[in-house]
């Protein structure tokens, strides 16, 4: 017999932004608030599995969860990793994810998907909110948090029927040259590549602009399509007054933060629970810590005219303070 009860609906926290924001950070805090659930970079939990598949990448920090065990072996992310290899194939969902939200080659198939609701997508909006609700029910969380970052997929789940799920959008943004200067001091021609990067100084600070602009104006142009559940804050701010950001961001997504406002105030660690691909905080727990900012010691000056250059207004409009209204 069907059963007539509607399903809880689910509140869906996307964090929006570029690499190296401090988007981690804010997941992991987000996450500690009452009923929430933290999940790292939810949309790349195939390549957790993936990665574990390769024996030579067996050690790549991606294979393991935040709580220190292997993606397959942790707690949590067994348990949905069996229940939706019950529903799809892993891999196909990976395929899929990259049609539709996989930065710039995504866009015109998003766009299709969108105004001719496509079979494809249709079917991968369905996976999604699935998946959103069996991580939410698995983890015992009315509240899931993700930090995937990646535009297109703040689309997809912006389409998430209204009447099950719970959509918002907190978009990250931290100070360009702080983010080019981590960028450029970790970036590898390959994610499983080690040592110091073989690129020239300047093309690696345009590519990392060009990738700090890029993520910070698609999550920008979703915000704009999504005004009245869309918030955007300074991971500055977050540092220099965790209080008052945090009251904020409770009041925006209606969460009850007074826990995480308690540890923060009184400088207890975040556990770090169960985030995917957030490799900041493997095994360990988060403080919020104001540390010195790279940007604040100056980038080489060849670098800071790339940046002003490339980037400029993009700094200095996002520097202005940006008012919004909470969700209706
Ligand atoms: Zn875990």
């Amino acid at each position: 017999m069907p059963d007539a009860t509607p399903p809880p609906k689910i509140k869906l926290v996307y964090i929006l932004g570029s690499s190296r924001s401090g988007s981690t950070a804010l997941d992991t805090v987000l996450g500690g608030s009452t009923g929430a659930l933290s999940t790292g970079e939810l949309g790349h939990l195939h390549w957790a599995l993936q990665e574990g598949d390769i024996p030579e990448y067996a050690t790549s920090s991606i294979a393991y969860c935040s709580c220190g065990a292997r993606v397959e072996q942790c707690p949590l992310w067994s348990k949905v990793v069996s229940a939706w290899g019950q529903q799809q194939d892993l891999r196909a969902v990976g395929r899929e994810a990259d049609r539709f939200e996989t930065p710039l080659t995504s866009l015109p198939t998003l766009l299709l998907g969108r105004l001719f609701r496509t079979r494809a997508f249709r079917e991968h909006l369905e996976f999604l909110g699935w998946s959103a609700r069996s991580v939410a029910e698995i983890g015992g969380a009315t509240t899931v948090v993700d930090s995937t970052k990646v535009a297109g997929r703040g689309w997809c789940y912006s389409l998430l029927p209204s009447s099950e799920f719970d959509v918002r959008f907190v978009h990250v943004v931290r100070d360009g040259p702080s983010v080019v200067s981590s960028m450029i001091s970790h970036y590898k021609p390959h994610k499983h590549d080690s040592g110091p990067s073989p690129w020239p100084r300047l093309a690696a600070t345009a590519f990392s602009t060009a990738h700090w602009v890029y993520m910070n104006l698609a999550s920008s142009c979703l915000g704009a399509f999504n005004r009245r559940r869309y918030l955007r804050v300074r991971f500055e701010d977050l540092l220099d007054d965790p209080d008052g950001t945090l009251e904020k961001l409770g009041r925006f997504l209606d969460l009850d933060v007074r826990e995480v406002r308690g540890r923060v105030r009184s400088g207890e660690p975040m556990p770090a629970g169960h985030l995917l691909c957030g490799n900041r905080t493997k095994g360990s727990a988060l403080r919020l810590v104001r540390a010195p900012a790279p940007s604040e010691a100056g980038l080489p000056l060849g670098s800071s005219l790339v940046f002003l250059w490339l980037a400029g207004w993009l700094q200095w409009a996002y520097a202005r303070p940006w008012p919004r209204a909470g969700p209706a």
